[in-house]
């Protein structure tokens, strides 16, 4: 079993998708061991997105991300990290095919609706971030 931070971004709050989102990996039989709705601080978006610090769109990506309410999320599976990194779709509009979040709902490289964890570090790395302990599920 394995655990990832799963991130609806504000375009996606915004635009009413977070039931539909969630919805995609439940309906899959991911389990979900902990949601919150917030309003990501600055502080928190830059550690977030620390890796990117050093390229053109850091700063816009920060506005962006504290730009309203997110829907943070951890879910649970096998291989939860990389099938929901292939539910959410590529990062590059014209590569996020058809079927994936991404690929049915945006076409922006930017205001991309989801966030997920790429590697085992970095997903513990997020839901330390964006959890306390005695927020996840046992
Ligand atoms: N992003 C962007 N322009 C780029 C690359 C990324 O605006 O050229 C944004 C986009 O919102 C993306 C986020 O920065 O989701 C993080 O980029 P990453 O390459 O980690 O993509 P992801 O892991 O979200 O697919
Ligand atoms: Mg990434």
């Amino acid at each position: 079993m394995e655990r990832t931070y799963i991130m609806v971004k504000p375009d996606g709050v915004a635009r009413r998708l977070s039931g539909e989102i969630i919805r995609r990996f439940e309906n899959r039989g991911l389990r979900l061991v902990a949601l919150k709705l917030v309003v990501p601080t600055r502080e928190t978006a830059e550690a977030h997105y620390a890796v990117h610090s050093d390229k053109p769109f850091f700063g816009e990506l920060v506005d962006f991300v504290t730009s309203g309410p997110v829907v943070a999320m951890v879910w649970e599976g096998n291989d939860a990290i990389a099938l929901c990194r292939q539910m959410i779709g590529a990062t590059k509009p014209i590569n996020a095919t058809p079927g994936t979040i991404r690929g049915d709902y945006t076409c922006d490289m930017m205001s991309n609706l989801i966030h997920g964890s790429d590697a085992p570090e970095t997903a513990a790395e997020e839901m330390a971030l964006w959890f306390s302990e005695g927020e996840l599920l046992a």
